[in-house]
């Protein structure tokens, strides 16, 4: 059987050269990097140097970047430990619906501790409103935190404009940039970022590492309290071989990124164009091109999003329905919701996030394949037999143009 893989949003491969890099830090290179003999000091080499790459790729200092677990940790860190660091000051933070639930749920947790938090809306294509943004601030607000690109539809969010408010407002910026980082140029300089999320395993690094970038100045309580490691900021003894491999990808990624960006922009385009010229009543969710290159999300209407991704994977082709979290609960995807996404349309979408190693051939099987399989099961559903009059007949699925 064929295996396609278009869920890089969910997860990403290790890169061989990341696995090069990181293998000797699993197998000869052991010593612990706080300590001062040789060992030691081999570790304590492999960690800065992997740090002066993960800041390259972000234009910041390498002293700016705490090594975390994974994305999570990272969001996590970032928006409890400047409301904790700035609770005097203020109670007040904001952020948007359509953020992934490592954010949703830290800010929900806070709310119990007594912080105020605005969720931003989106419009019907994903994108946030600056206006929105700029009435919501209040004298309290200490804290904006919105993602960089998301995770379910890919739309990017103009955050060096959101910068630009939050530095003449005085309120730091945190940004989720788990989707962003590698896929598209970021510059924490250029765009008034004081705190941003990177995690390894979705830019081909693996599982179990990740970054927070702190701009020099800004406080930050600790989630983690221990020994001195990442300058007092995050206790434990470093993830060695992860952040190694991280460097390396954050590395690969900036030498890559040109060619990549077109290389997935037309793998993505010919497949949100095949998909929608041989199937009808499809939807785009999500913005036409403010979008990450690698990502469509598209409604197959009438046909259920969790039985589609079940027969596309009988075919050996991995995507997703919404973000892996959210993925086997019947709950519709947050972020569709909120982008006012008719219930039905949001049962019925699919997530095809692409990487690195997808060809032309992966796009053409899909295209081939999944004519016949929506019109299959479309034809079970009533609600299509009474409105195309179809039922069981699948010439439909036949009559679209072929562009290749
Ligand atoms: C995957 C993801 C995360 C979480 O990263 P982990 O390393 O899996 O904890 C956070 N935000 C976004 C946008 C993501 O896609």
């Amino acid at each position: 059987m064929k295996k396609i893989y278009l869920d890089n949003n969910a997860t990403t491969p290790i890169h061989p050269e990341v696995l090069d890099a990181m293998l000797p830090y699993l197998k000869d290179e052991f010593g612990n990097p706080s300590s001062i003999h040789w060992a030691g000091r081999n570790t304590r080499r492999g960690v800065d140097d992997a740090r002066e790459k993960t800041a390259k790729l972000l234009n910041c200092d390498a002293s700016e970047i705490i090594f975390t677990s994974c994305g999570s940790e990272g969001n996590n860190l970032a928006i409890k430990g400047v409301a904790e660091s700035k609770k005097d000051k203020g109670n007040h933070i904001i952020t948007t619906k359509v953020e992934h639930p490592a954010v949703l749920s830290t800010c929900k947790y806070l709310q119990k501790t007594g912080f105020d938090v605005t969720y931003l809306d989106v419009d019907s294509e994903g994108m946030l409103d600056l206006d929105q943004l700029k009435k919501a601030i209040t004298p309290k607000t200490i804290l904006i935190t919105i993602m960089f690109a998301n995770n379910e539809t890919g739309v990017i969010f103009p955050i060096e404009e959101i910068g630009n408010i939050a530095k003449g407002h005085n309120i730091s910026l945190h940004t989720d940039a788990v989707q962003a980082a590698g896929k598209i140029p970021i510059d924490v300089k250029k765009m008034n970022i004081d705190l941003l999320t990177i995690s390894g395993h979705k830019l081909y690094a693996p599982k179990g590492v990740g970054a927070l970038y702190v701009k020099r100045g800004v406080r930050l309580t600790p989630l983690i309290q221990g020994g001195h490691q990442e300058r007092n900021r995050r206790g434990g003894t470093e993830n060695v071989a992860g952040i190694v491999a991280l460097g390396k990808a954050c590395e690969i990624a900036q030498r890559d990124m040109p060619e990549e960006i077109k290389h997935l922009a037309a793998l993505r385009d010919r497949l949100q164009k095949g998909l929608m010229e041989k199937i009808a009543h499809v939807r785009l969710n999500g913005h036409p091109t403010k979008r990450t290159p690698n990502t469509v999300n598209l409604s197959f209407e009438y046909a259920e999003g969790e039985s589609l991704l079940l027969n596309l994977d009988m075919k050996g082709i991995a995507a997703s329905s919404g973000s892996a979290c959210t993925s086997g609960t019947l709950e519709p995807s947050h972020v569709l919701v909120a982008m006012g996404v008719p219930l039905e349309a949001s049962h019925s979408s699919v997530r095809f996030s692409l990487g690195r190693g997808n060809t032309v051939e992966d796009i053409d099987y899909v295209i081939e394949v999944m004519p016949a399989m929506v019109e299959r099961m479309r034809s079970m559903s009533p609600l299509y037999s009474t409105i195309t009059g179809k039922g069981t007949d699948i010439t439909f699925a036949e009559s679209g143009s072929h562009s290749h």
